[in-house]
């Protein structure tokens, strides 16, 4: 990359519009004492992005403005534009030839462009720190800059290494890291107090949440087991009430019983004549069981009967159908005889016939079969002898299975007829029989009686215990009805009638749980309270917000980590960059102090201090670098500047008089070493030695006149040897 040519105007001096043409190696620009070449370095320095109105020899940022002279007035603005070759693409832009501008108006109004684009000013810095050039860099050098090195002290030497290596753009890094990382641990700190102030009062809520959430799991334990509960004590409830009342029942009967024991008894005493009861109830028992085994017997029959009947009607139906699926298909078949003319109405008729027969409507034999006659008449009366064949045939095919279907139509409904005559008879019960036993046996007791007072007494005493035994029962009957129904109330008040009715209808299928169970989950529950909903509300609440300070936090601890890691990522990035940097001037300034000095010896070394810098020009002794001479001294520094420069290596540097102490052998030295570093490095040199001129491709001539506006013109080398007188110890010359 190469630096093509600089456009001036109203910069400085510069009023006039002023273009310089560059080639790569060397270019001298020359001339009298205040006609502007300072100036020109400047504005390269200020279109570059220089900020200090010192380092432009300022104190306003309009003073680089050209201020007018005795015969020119000012100018409004002052621009600077610098042409790059940028073929081989160091700047990342996609052109050949890059323009970087800057303009200022006196107003103020400030402005940098590439390429006629407005950018900002830190877009043009990342553009031209990429391509190696910079107000920062050492891409101007005026004289003073370098002398910084040898005058400061280890300490703020280091700093200026610092700069001269490119690691400072990371210790500023570094330190925006170290800022960031403070003040992200302060709001870590902040969050912390605030957790810590929430914390007593979650535990506080946290602990009823858990009382809370414990009596729910217990509720619904609770409900469970009371639900099995409830089930199991209905049916045993219910059991209770029908033992009861099937105790009472019976003891019904034993009243009944013993009632017509005494009774018998009583009548005996009143008539005291053996009755002929005995033997007619006998009588009635026989007749009675003679009757019961009778109708026993003519039920099974009947019923066995209407199986049969059954059966037969089932097997008759399935042969219909399969008779009338038959005449279907042959009835299909008449259906082609379109040509039959004469039959077909006929034909017809007999199908409304069949159909009629199949569902089952008519079973009138004698009309199909004056139909079939017809039909036959019809076709002896046919002279077409095909047709009549073949119409009998279908004929003949149709005859058999219709007379088949209408014989099992007839036999079905005769079967249906006879089942629906059998009724079966109710199905006898022996009660009767069992009823008339008894009687008898009461009969037999009292007729065979030898005591009878003291049988009456006896049958009387019986009565009377069944009688009170049956009270005692309708009040256990009582009570386990009101059992009952109390437990039904509580079943509706608890769990309402859907439930109830699954539990009247369905046995318990879990074992059933103690009472005790029941009360001590039911005492826990009421033990661990109940919560209202502003706890619960308070509970979410601070939990929530507990919950995202506490995320925060982990945020925040996450962003410091990765802070952490990334400095000292950059910690490392820098100590390579510089020892690889600091390396490479090191040996860079021991060659150029050699070189320029034509002996001697200079190193660099990094102490606890900082740079330490020593410089033993030849045949001297070591001595302190405060010691060297204004000569030895510029030398020095000029050899340090090399070998910056051998370090940064930027695509061109302007040298502003950095060879204004020298005397001509060293003044020789350096313009070789500027030659031979030529080859690499684009120099542009404002200079008033001669030996710095006698190396340079192109020479420029800056003179200013009375208006007091920098001109520029070329000149060539002959030029300057006609104008300029020897001055062998003082090198400065005026052209
Ligand atoms: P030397 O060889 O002595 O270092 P030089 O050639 O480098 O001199 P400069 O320092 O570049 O000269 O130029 C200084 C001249 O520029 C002065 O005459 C000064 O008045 C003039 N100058 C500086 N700023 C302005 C400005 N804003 N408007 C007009 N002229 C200015």
């Amino acid at each position: 990359m190469q630096l093509k040519s600089i456009e001036i105007q109203g910069f400085k001096s510069f009023a006039l519009k002023t273009r310089l043409d560059f080639d790569a190696g060397m270019t001298a620009v020359v001339g009298p004492n205040g006609s502007g070449k300072s100036n020109l370095a400047e504005a390269i320095r200020w279109v570059l992005g220089e900020q200090s109105n010192k380092q432009l020899r300022g104190k306003a940022s309009t003073d680089v403005i050209f201020a007018g002279s005795e015969n020119k007035v000012q100018s409004p603005r002052a621009i600077v534009r610098l042409i790059f070759e940028n073929e081989s693409g160091r700047f990342p832009v996609d052109a050949a030839e890059v323009a970087v501008a800057r303009s200022l108006s006196r107003s103020g109004e400030s402005e940098y462009t590439v390429n006629g684009d407005p950018v900002r000013l830190i877009d043009l810095q990342h553009m031209l720190a990429e391509a190696g050039i910079g107000a920062k860099t050492y891409t101007v050098i005026s004289q003073g800059m370098v002398d910084r090195y040898l005058s400061a002290t280890p300490a703020a030497r280091r700093e200026l290494f610092d700069e001269a290596t490119g690691i400072r753009a990371m210790q500023i890094k570094l330190h925006e890291a170290e800022k960031k990382i403070r003040a992200t641990q302060h709001h870590a700190q902040e969050i912390e107090t605030v957790i810590h102030e929430l914390e007593p009062r979650l535990a506080v809520l946290g602990r009823q949440i858990q009382r809370h959430n414990e009596r729910q799991d217990l509720e619904k334990v609770f409900y469970d087991k009371q639900s099995t509960w409830f089930e199991h004590t209905w049916h045993e409830f219910s059991h209770d009430l029908e033992i009861a009342q099937i105790h009472g029942r019976e003891l019904d009967e034993q009243i009944a019983q013993a009632r017509a024991l005494r009774q018998a008894y009583e009548q005996r005493l009143l008539s005291a004549s053996a009755s002929p009861h005995n033997s007619v109830l006998q009588e009635k028992i026989h007749q009675a069981r003679a009757h019961y085994e009778a109708a026993t017997q003519e039920y099974i029959r009947i019923t066995q009967e209407r199986e049969r009947l059954d059966a037969s009607v089932k097997d008759v139906q399935q042969k219909r159908k399969a008779a009338e699926q038959a005449l279907e298909e042959k009835r299909g078949q008449s259906l082609y005889f379109d040509w039959l003319k004469t039959t077909r109405q006929l034909l017809r008729r007999a199908q409304d016939l069949l159909q009629q027969v199949m569902n089952g409507a008519s079973s009138d034999r004698t009309n199909i079969e004056a139909l079939v006659d017809e039909i036959n008449t019809t076709l002896d009366r046919t002279d077409d002898s095909m047709s009549v064949s073949m119409a009998r045939s279908v004929l003949t095919q149709l005859e058999k299975p219709l007379q088949e279907a209408a014989r099992l139509q007839a036999i079905e409904q005769e079967r249906k007829a006879q089942l629906k005559a059998l009724i079966v008879p109710v199905k006898p019960s022996a009660s009767e029989v069992e009823l008339l036993e008894r009687q008898l046996a009461v009969q037999a007791a009292v007729d065979t009686s030898a005591t009878l007072p003291e049988e009456l007494e006896a049958a009387r005493e019986k009565e009377l215990m069944a009688e009170r035994e049956a009270g005692a029962a309708r009040v256990a009957i009582q009570q386990a009805n009101q059992a009952l129904h109390g437990l039904e109330q509580e079943i509706l008040r608890e769990r309402g009638t859907k439930f109830l009715q699954v539990v009247q209808h369905q046995p318990p299928t879990n074992p059933k749980p103690s009472d005790q169970e029941i009360r001590q989950l039911s005492g826990r529950i009421s033990q661990l309270g109940t919560i209202d909903e502003l706890t619960l509300k308070e509970y979410d609440e601070v939990k929530q917000r507990y919950d995202h300070l506490t995320h925060q936090l982990q945020d925040i601890r996450d962003t410091e980590r990765n802070i952490q890691e990334l400095q000292a990522r950059l910690r490392q990035e820098m100590n390579q960059l510089f020892t690889q940097q600091f390396a490479v001037i090191q040996r860079s300034f021991s060659t150029y102090f050699l070189t320029l000095f034509g002996g001697g010896k200079a190193s660099l070394t990094l102490s606890e201090e900082g740079i330490e810098i020593e410089a033993i020009p030849p045949h001297k002794r070591a001595r302190h670098i405060s010691l060297l001479s204004g000569g030895e001294r510029a030398l020095t520094s000029l050899a340090l500047l090399l070998a910056i420069l051998e370090a940064q290596r930027p695509p061109f540097v302007v040298l502003d008089e950095v060879d204004a102490a020298l005397d001509e052998a060293n003044s020789k030295n350096l313009s070789e070493t500027l030659r031979d570093k030529s080859k690499h490095t684009q120099f542009i040199v404002i200079t008033h030695n001669r030996q710095t001129m006698s190396v340079a491709d192109v020479l420029y001539g800056v003179t200013m006149l009375q208006d007091g506006i920098s001109k520029i013109y070329s000149v060539s080398m002959k030029e300057i040897e006609e104008l300029v007188e020897p001055a062998p110890q003082n090198q400065r010359m005026n052209v």
